[in-house]
């Protein structure tokens, strides 16, 4: 019943109970359908004409709109019209327009349904995700014949919540698919005794709304608990939706495997693997794209998008579009309208702790969220993840050069990038043979930032002794993914783990600049001498620069022999001799 009505009845209700003969009111409910014959007989039941008064309006307060209308036409027909007039100001308009949706499709009654079911409303400042919205909303269109589970995941922040309880905002949702309500449950990480207390008020909450007078022991195990929820979902409850929010654990969720209808958020794609029923799921894209994350920073300033400051863009860009650091940074703008620079900078720099909450989020800073998703690997995998600090940003890599940077086999590797693929720690491009995976910049930034300084060297200093050992005998000369990484890369560990030594010698080796500029072309090998050029020695840029143009015919030339044509006394030269000697005689 929508808050109107509601309100009314608790108002007159002393005046109505004084007032009214229940039995004649209920003849009329009862042929409206509004209550059943059972209802009536407990009512009817009561030991004096007030009891019954008293029972009925319990009754009503816990039925819908319709329900209130015909109370109010019983009313009126039973010439009880002091009584109508003062619930006719606040009757639902149930067929004018109170079913009628609104624009984007929400009505009191769907208004009403939310707020009882505890559905978060949206956030102060909200922009429409069509696209993703339509999807959520399709699968939940698939719960409307039989029970499952959607499942929406995607990385923290990215604005899973807040699209859950859009999708239920709607009136085909809530009326076609789930007349029996929807009830959202904010999980997230706790532990069995906690989530007993969710249970515990959970059912309390679907008992109450039943019947007030009900006087359940609260079930005391989870096991009980479940059969509570159970029972409640199958018989009392049907064709509702449990929303849960930010779930972690699969054995949250078995407890929930109960045959009902859910939407769940979590950032964890795999959890529903080990529930029974149909499935479906949504993948939440991490970020906005740029308009809809400019409008969030022109909605926090109340500025319009055209004249938002030229920081704006970076700032959106600068996270990818992450919804909740853009509402971050929004919200810190609403106070500090001069900042635009500052938290450009701040954000530039990594200086998550300064981009503090100031929104409902359930974390304080943007390093709490990103730091909670790791912290629930076990610790093995904890360590593995934070090997992936050495990436560069937007490079995607293939298993088999994380299972030399391990030194585990391909197989476990798999496994494990397959974890922090459901765990929403890592992204997956499938539609490379094999996979590549790559870190969103936000968690690349974040793992940065957490490892700075030493740590950051010793794990480029892990790549590359990894890499030395694996290769010892025999370089990567194939071409394939894992070769090209190397071939690309490898410098670069060496540079940032400070192994200037052996960059050097690298660098100055013939056979890494006849393998590097076959596979990848000169120009990488070129920019390779600006980039660690203070370190190298000078006839060997000066040989580069006068041959590089040779290194990009096809078929390849022989370096060997462009090195030998350089003056006698030099390295280049010195190396060449030593190498066409050894091709003498291998024969
Ligand atoms: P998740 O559940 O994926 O961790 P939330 O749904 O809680 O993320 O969103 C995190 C924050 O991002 C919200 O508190 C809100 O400030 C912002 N946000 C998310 N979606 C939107 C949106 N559509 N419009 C505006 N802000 C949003």
């Amino acid at each position: 019943m929508e808050e109107g009505a509601r309100s009314c009845l608790l108002r007159f209700r002393h005046r109505l109970e004084q007032d009214i003969k229940p039995s004649y009111l209920m003849d009329h409910m009862i042929s409206d359908g509004v209550i059943n014959v059972d209802e009536e007989e407990r009512i009817r039941t009561q030991p004096t004409r007030k009891d019954q008064a008293v029972a009925l309006l319990e009754l009503l307060l816990r039925k819908d709109n319709r329900a209130y209308i015909s109370f109010y036409n019983a009313l009126v027909k039973e010439t009880y019209d002091d009584l109508a007039n003062l619930l006719y100001d606040d009757l639902p308009q149930i067929s004018a327009n109170a079913h009628k949706s609104s624009s984007d499709g929400w009505t009191p009654h769907v208004q009403m349904v939310l707020s009882e079911g505890g559905v978060p409303q949206r956030p102060v400042v909200f922009v429409s995700r069509p696209e993703l919205l339509n999807r959520v909303r399709e699968r939940l269109y698939r719960l409307q014949k039989e029970p499952g589970w959607v499942t929406v995941f995607g990385m923290a922040g990215s604005g899973k919540s807040v699209l859950a309880a859009e999708a239920v905002r709607h009136q085909g949702i809530i009326e076609e698919c789930f007349p029996g309500g929807v009830h959202w449950l904010s999980i997230g990480q706790l532990d069995k005794p906690d989530l007993l207390v969710k249970i515990q008020s959970l059912c309390f909450r679907l008992e109450q709304s039943l019947d007030s007078q009900s006087l359940h022991r609260p079930p005391n195990s989870l096991d009980e608990a479940k059969e509570r929820l159970r029972f409640l979902m199958l018989r009392r409850y049907p064709r509702s939706l449990l929303i849960l929010d930010d779930i972690w654990d699969s054995t949250v969720l078995k407890v929930f495997d109960i045959q009902c209808r859910i939407l769940l958020t979590t950032r964890n794609r795999s959890l529903t693997d080990s529930v029974s029923g149909a499935k479906y799921e949504v993948e939440v894209a991490s970020g906005l794209d740029e308009n809809k994350g400019l409008e969030i920073l022109a909605l926090y300033t109340k500025t319009n998008p055209q004249g938002l400051p030229e920081e704006a863009r970076s700032i959106v860009r600068e996270c990818k579009g992450s919804p909740l650091v853009v509402s971050l940074i929004g919200a810190l703008l609403k106070e500090k309208p001069n900042r635009w620079r500052y938290y450009l900078c701040q954000l530039q720099q990594k200086q998550f702790k300064r981009i503090r909450k100031s929104s409902s989020y359930d974390y304080d800073a943007l390093d709490q969220a990103m730091a909670a998703s790791i912290e629930v690997l076990p610790d093995e995998h904890q360590e593995l993840y934070k090997d992936l600090t050495v990436l560069e940003k937007d490079i995607k890599i293939p298993a088999k050069v994380l299972s030399i940077l391990w030194d585990l086999e391909p197989e476990e590797v798999e496994d494990i990038l397959e974890e922090f693929v459901n765990k929403s720690l890592l992204f997956v491009d499938s539609h490379n043979k094999p996979y590549l995976y790559y870190l969103h910049d936000l968690q690349l930034d974040f793992l940065v930032e957490q490892n700075r300084t030493q740590l950051e060297v010793d794990l480029h200093t892990k790549v590359v002794r990894q890499y030395q050992q694996h290769y010892r005998d025999d370089p990567p000369t194939s071409g394939d993914e894992e070769c090209l990484y190397w071939i690309r890369f490898l410098t670069y560990h060496m540079a940032r783990a400070n192994l200037s030594q052996e960059l050097y010698s690298l660098m100055f080796s013939l056979d890494w600049v006849s393998i590097k500029a076959q596979i990848m072309g000169p120009a990488h090998l070129i920019n390779d001498y600006v980039e660690y050029g203070p370190i190298l020695d000078k006839e060997f840029q000066e040989f580069l620069s006068l041959n590089g143009h040779q290194l990009e015919q096809r078929p390849f030339p022989d370096v060997v022999q462009l090195a030998l044509s350089q003056p006698p006394t030099s390295e280049v030269y010195r190396q060449a001799l030593l190498q066409a000697q050894d091709r003498a005689s291998k024969g």
